[in-house]
């Protein structure tokens, strides 16, 4: 998988957006160690948490599976704009079936998971799918035959509030394995002078 950061906020803004409750501005340092530590106290010590609402962050996630897209989506706290099946099977229909054990070929379409068994069985649901998609059928109907590896992409746009909930849940050892995964590449994508709002929501995965 592959997480890139698009755009965030500036520390700054979350910063002003607390002194605006006490009318502070005179005490910014314009996002230097003052605000930072503002944000942290109010933010997180005093669980003022709706203030860290103002932090916003812009993701670009590919190559995750289908079965991590519907996880993800379960966050209601957060936007999302996924690649639509209904128009983009075409790519599909359009190569060579994949042999069995073609798992690097296979790999553009599907997430591994490094059993070869699972990842056999994978390829065969997605040579199925290629078929009935050779055969004419549209891509509407087809899509009801897509297996859960099959790839996706989507734009995350999650603010920091809620982002700190899904690191706490998804970093746990208790989260499914690709989960865990992009909440590790999630929270390394931060900017360094933003991580340290996350890093106790970090629970079993650290650099
Ligand atoms: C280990 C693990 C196993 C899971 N297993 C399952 C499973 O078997 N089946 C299943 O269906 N789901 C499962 N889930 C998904 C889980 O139930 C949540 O839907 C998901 O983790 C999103 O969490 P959230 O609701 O806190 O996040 P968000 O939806 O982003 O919500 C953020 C916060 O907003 C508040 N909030 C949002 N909506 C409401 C609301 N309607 N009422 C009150 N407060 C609200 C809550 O404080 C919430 O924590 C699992 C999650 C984990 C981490």
């Amino acid at each position: 998988m592959q997480v890139t950061l698009m755009h965030h906020t500036p520390l700054d803004v979350c910063a002003h957006a607390i002194r605006t409750c006490w009318q502070s501005f005179d005490k910014s340092d314009s996002g230097g160690e003052k605000d930072r530590a503002l944000i942290d106290r109010v933010g997180n010590k005093y669980k003022h948490a709706s203030t860290l609402e103002h932090l916003n962050y812009n993701f670009f996630i590919s190559g995750i599976s289908r079965a991590l897209l519907q996880e993800l989506a379960r966050h209601r706290v957060a936007s999302l704009s996924v690649k639509s099946t209904r128009y983009t099977l075409k790519e599909l229909k359009d190569t060579e079936a994949f042999k069995e054990n073609d798992f690097k070929g296979a790999s553009k379409f599907i997430v591994l998971t490094g059993d070869d068994r699972v990842d056999s069985a994978s390829i065969k649901a997605l040579n199925n799918l290629q078929q009935l998609l050779k055969s004419g059928i549209s891509n509407d109907i087809a899509k009801y035959a897509l297996p859960e590896c099959y790839k996706s992409e989507l734009t995350w746009s999650i603010n920091a509030r809620s982002l700190q909930n899904f690191l706490s849940l998804r970093s746990s050892k208790s989260a499914l394995w690709e989960i865990r995964a992009l909440a590790k590449e999630v929270y390394n994508a931060l900017p360094q002078d933003h991580k340290y709002l996350f890093e106790d929501y970090i629970v079993d995965i650290k650099d």
